[in-house]
This record gives structure tokens, sequence and C-alpha cells, in this order.
């Protein structure tokens, strides 16, 4: 859709190029959002995707995304880790998340993981992604400073998160031994192809890496909520983790009611350890 409100689109190619940044700026990546609904407080759209950052960049300690990577790029990981990386048994979780968010093969190529997350909707899916495995945002901020954040403390409610205004997302990094991990991982969504409307992944590490097991719940909350344990959880400890999500989190929209949310995140919270706890 046209955005009349906005009278100048920038396109830095430096990161001093970036700031000042005001109220009535927006960050533009894909643009899948932004474009598609009224934005009249907008007055200047500032396209980060001219700043040329290497969209993945692959290390000993993880993978570093570029905010602008796309989500088909993220997708298109699980397959290429398989050779590269074959170490990585939690590689196809990478498409598994991409899958979770309702879009068509244009979104997919446009939208960007820094665009996703910084929406910071229930049902972004690369939240889940990050949630799962150990996943931390980088912020350049408006004052100069950078801050490494973890996700489950990026996303403070639905569309909320830690950023002000004039910060910038410059990456997002998934560590190493997440990715060695054993991952499963569960979606349900009122239609096939719907909004995701509680999306659970339980990762279990290898014994090298502590052999721990987490439990991340997303869309089904209005924020992540990851649960550590010291290895697979039975069902009590499963209860009692889910127990502590305070009734005021479960996400209430056109997707699903609270209470459905919570009945069901239970059962795929059992499913998904069940499925870590098979050797
Ligand atoms: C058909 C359709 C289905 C969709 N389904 C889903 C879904 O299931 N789940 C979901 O979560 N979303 C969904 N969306 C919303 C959106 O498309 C996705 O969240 C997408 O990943 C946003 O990425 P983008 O790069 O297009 O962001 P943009 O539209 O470019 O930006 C989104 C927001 O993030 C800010 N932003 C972007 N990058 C940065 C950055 N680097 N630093 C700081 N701020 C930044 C922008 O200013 C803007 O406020 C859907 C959209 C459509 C059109």
């Amino acid at each position: 859709m046209d955005l009349n409100t906005v009278e100048e689109v920038s396109a830095p190619t430096s990161r001093a190029e970036l700031w000042p940044l005001g109220d009535g700026d927006a960050i533009l990546a894909g643009g899948t959002w932004l474009f598609s609904e009224p934005q009249s407080d907008i007055r200047r759209l500032v396209d980060v995707t001219a700043l040329g950052w290497t969209p993945v960049t692959l290390g000993d300690n993880g993978i570093e995304f570029a905010a602008t990577c796309s989500i088909a790029e993220v997708a298109r990981l699980s397959e290429t880790l398989l050779d590269s990386h074959p170490d990585w048994a939690a590689a196809p979780l990478l498409r598994q998340c991409c899958t979770a968010l309702l879009a068509s093969q244009k979104i997919w190529s446009t939208a960007t993981i820094g665009g996703n997350i910084c929406l910071a909707f229930p049902a972004g899916s690369m939240i889940s992604l990050a949630s799962a495995l150990d996943g931390a945002v980088t912020i350049w901020r408006a004052d100069g400073d950078v801050d490494r954040i973890p996700i489950a403390q990026f996303v403070t409610g639905s569309a909320q998160t830690v950023l002000s205004t004039g910060d910038v997302v410059r990456s997002v990094h998934l560590s190493a031994s997440a990715l060695r991990a054993r991952t499963a991982f569960r979606k349900i969504a009122p239609s096939p192809l719907g909004r995701s409307a509680a999306v659970l992944i339980a990762r279990r590490d290898a014994e090298a890496d502590g052999g721990r097991c987490v439990l991340s719940v997303t869309a089904a909350t209005v924020r992540p909520y990851v649960f550590e344990f010291p290895g697979v959880p039975d069902a009590d400890a499963i209860a009692a983790a889910h127990a502590t999500i305070p009734d005021d989190a479960w996400t209430e929209d056109a997707h699903g009611d609270p209470d459905w949310r919570r009945g069901v995140t239970l059962v795929l919270a059992r499913q998904v350890c069940a499925e870590l706890s098979c050797t």
C-alpha cells in the first residue's frame, strides 16, 4: 500500500549515515509489514538494506545473521548446513521455524529476520527460532553503544521490545552449542496454513555440551518463555514450568483464546520433550 505520509526515503550506505533517527523515522527492511497497513506517524523511511550487510556468517561459535537476512535465506541453511556442518543437528529447525510464518513465497524472499524480531508479534517465527537456540540480538544504540541481549529479554510483550527511538538491530546470533543439539518442534494454528497459535520447541544439548534440555514457548504467549532443565524433564517438571507462566501472558487474539493456548501448550510441551527422550 502507498504510505502517503512519507516525505523522504533515505538509504544509508555506512553506519555513520544511519543517524540521526527520531520520531517519524522508521527503519525499512523487507517492508512486508510496513507496507501492509497505514503508517500515519511515519514521515521518513530509512532503508537498511543498502548497508550491504553479509546475510549469514558461519563461525566456530555459531551463526551470525545480519538483521537484513531474508527468511528464505534462513530456511535455505537447513539444507546447506547438512554438508558444511553435519554436527549441527538443529539445522532442520531453521526451515521448520520459517514455515511457522504465515507467508507466501514472495514474503519469504523479502521479509527479514530483523524485521520479524523487531515487530515482536507473538507469532514471530524468528523469535521462536532464536528462543530455542540461545539467540542473542545485537543492537546499535542511537548513542553509539552496542548491546547484545538474549531474545527472551529483547521481546518484552506483544509488539514490545527493549528498543528505544533511534536504535537499530544489527544482527541475531545463534550459538554453536545450541546448533549441535537435537530439537523437536510443534506448531498449532486454527487452520493448516494459519498464523501460529502456539510454537513449542525442545532442545537437548549433546552430552559434551552439558546435556541440558531447553523448552521454548512462543506464539501462545505474548513474549517468549524459555525453561532450562538438567536433562529431559518428566511430566511433573513440565507441568511445574508451565504453571509459572502468568495468566496475563497467554496471547489473546483472533487465532486462539488464552485458555485454549494454555491447554495446547502443555500438551505440545509434553510431546516435544517425549520426542527428545528417545535415544
Ligand atoms: C501475508 C503476511 C503474513 C505475515 N505473517 C506473519 C506471521 O505469521 N508472523 C509474524 O510475526 N509476522 C507476519 N507478518 C508480518 C511481517 O511480514 C513479518 O513479521 C516480517 O518478518 C517482517 O520483516 P520485514 O523485513 O518485512 O520488516 P519491515 O516491514 O521492513 O519492518 C517491520 C518493523 O520492524 C522495524 N525494523 C525492521 N528492521 C529493523 C532493524 N534492523 N532495526 C530496527 N527496527 C527494524 C521497522 O521499522 C518496522 O517497525 C506477515 C505479513 C504478511 C504481509
